[in-house]
């Protein structure tokens, strides 16, 4: 947990922070180039009450650069890439 998470934890009432946490952790960025996945959590990031599959650009340890896919993880989905792709 990096600084910006262990702020948000620490003004949000507990029971928010959990879902905060929670729902962070639904969240990857996906390589375009290999596929890889990125938690967002893992990478010291929050991402909360979020919708659509913006782009950033995030170095992929295979890849370099690259213009990863934001998306989030259904728990119940076998299918983690969007329609489509
Ligand atoms: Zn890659």
């Amino acid at each position: 947990m990096n600084g910006l998470q262990r702020f948000v934890l620490a003004i949000v009432p507990r029971r928010l922070g959990q879902a905060i946490e929670k729902e962070s952790r639904l969240w990857v960025s996906v390589c375009p180039g290999c596929g890889q996945e990125t938690s967002i959590w893992e990478a010291g990031g929050i991402r909360y009450l979020a919708a659509g599959n913006p782009r950033r650009l995030r170095r992929c340890p295979n890849c370099g650069p690259r213009w990863h896919v934001v998306m989030k993880k259904e728990e119940s989905n076998a299918d983690p890439l969007p329609s489509k792709w």
